[in-house]
């Protein structure tokens, strides 16, 4: 090390002393196990019963008591119940849906499966939600529904949505899959829209191994999600007189059944999720506190005396202010930080969306036209250029460690390095590669420990 760099600021990743010094323990281990959890999914695999559907309806019937909703509908995954929701609120051959362009593929692609495709709109650079300035422009007489995500968990700004949906008689479907369990201003989000999926695979916040969930209280989204893709539970008792005509084959063709240990281990993962979730949300708005002011770094983090919160804060974020910083790469920012000793940090978010081929040039069904555009009227593609936040935001965005438990003495540690690397990004200037131009994933999942 040179005598210069040592009477600098000792950044780790100038040759100085790492400051996250403390072991992680199990901070970031998730889910959390118990032998409650491991007798349910043995006595699942004993008594031979994984393709029943009594623990899956008790599940259900929990989960709605818990979200405060008429119906729960248990699924193999997060992308199937978004699929029936989809199907649930009436989307076909040539209709539109609007979805934030910065969201995991399953909030979108799956309406292709319906026929319909899909409308990007833009996001807020703050939220990171669905920016609802940007939704109007989109809407066309063939626009069916809103697809709102609760991205990262921050919950979107659902009185804005709501109101346009009602105003152009639209449905709104809620992808709660960031953000099970967190408030909107008092109110359980996935209970506002009119229907909500939710992924519970392994790496989310409610995680029960494979699985998913569709809420609504309608009772007509409900029947018509049964119909899709639950055969066993379609019989010609189906509220839904329409419905019965076809009643004992899933009019999808989807078997969209859960698998009985998920369902076990869900139970038993949803008497401790509330009471998780909040230690959680203590670590990281403890965490957030302590970088208050320091330049560069903005918390994505919703204010809770709103009546609003962070769910169980999965995949969390922070917003990147290079100016602040004198232009330093987020890049960079995340390398110093990571060379602090700092786990789970890392650029980047989801990469936009109308960005990618599969919703521009892909010809899936063989219609000789893009499938995006081969049952719809006009080109409805959107460019580079058209959605402008999210297709930089990968650039002013960095992943923040998911700590899981309040341990203010390695929390401070943490912090104690994002702000070290901020105070002294001066030092780090001159070697910074920049940016690679394609920052984020389309496919982003974050392996955990
Ligand atoms: C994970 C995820 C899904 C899909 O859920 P799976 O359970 O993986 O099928 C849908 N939407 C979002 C926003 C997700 O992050």
């Amino acid at each position: 090390m040179s005598t210069q760099t040592a009477t600098l600021s000792e950044l780790a990743i100038l040759g100085g002393p790492k400051t996250v010094t403390l072991p992680e323990g199990d901070m970031f281990t998730w889910p959390i196990l118990t032998p409650e959890d491991e007798a349910a999914v043995v006595d699942v695999l004993r008594t031979r019963n994984m393709s029943g559907t009594d623990i899956t309806q008790k599940f259900e019937a929990e989960f709605a008591e818990w979200m405060g909703v008429k119906h729960a509908l248990g699924f193999n995954n997060g992308t199937s119940s978004l699929l029936a929701a989809m199907f649930g609120v009436g989307i076909g051959h040539g209709d539109e849906i609007i979805c934030p362009s910065i969201t995991y593929w399953a909030s979108a692609l799956p309406v292709y499966s319906l026929g319909g495709t899909v409308v990007f709109a833009d996001i807020d650079p703050l939220t990171l939600c669905l920016d609802p300035a940007d939704i109007e422009r989109h809407i066309t007489p063939r626009t069916k529904a809103i697809v709102v995500v609760h991205y990262l968990g921050y919950p979107a700004d659902m009185d804005a949505i709501m109101a346009i949906a009602n105003k152009h008689g639209l449905k709104v479907i809620e992808d709660v899959s960031h953000a099970q369990g967190g408030l909107y201003k008092g109110r359980k989000v996935g209970s506002i829209g009119h229907v909500s999926g939710y992924s519970l695979m392994c790496g989310k916040s409610l995680a029960i191994g494979e699985g998913g969930m569709l809420t609504t209280n309608d009772q007509e989204i409900y029947d018509r999600a049964v119909a899709f893709g639950h055969y066993e539970r379609y019989s010609e008792s189906i509220p839904t007189v329409s419905l019965r005509a076809s009643a004992g084959l899933p009019l999808g063709g989807f078997k969209n059944r859960m698998h009985q240990m998920s369902s076990a281990m869900g139970r038993v993962q949803l008497r401790s999720y509330d009471k998780r979730c909040a230690e959680i949300r203590k670590a990281l708005n403890y965490f957030w506190d302590q970088l208050e002011g320091v330049p560069g770094l903005v918390a994505h983090r919703v204010d809770e005396s709103t009546g609003s919160n962070m769910a169980g804060w999965y995949g969390g974020h922070g917003i990147y202010r290079s100016e602040e910083l004198g232009g330093l790469s987020v890049t960079q920012f995340c390398r110093a930080v990571s060379a602090e000793g700092a786990l789970g940090v890392g650029t980047g978010c989801n990469k936009a969306l109308h960005t990618h081929p599969a919703f521009n040039e892909a010809d899936i069904y063989h219609q000789g036209k893009p499938t995006r555009i081969a049952n719809s009227t006009r080109d409805l593609r959107q460019p580079i250029g058209s959605l402008p936040v999210s297709e930089r935001i990968g650039h002013e965005v960095y992943f923040i460690p998911w700590f899981k438990h309040f341990r203010p003495e390695v929390i401070d540690e943490y912090a104690a390095a994002f702000r070290k690397v901020a105070e002294n990004a001066g030092e780090l200037r001159a070697d910074d590669p920049g940016d690679p131009p394609n920052l984020g994933g389309w496919n982003f999942f974050r392996s955990v420990k």
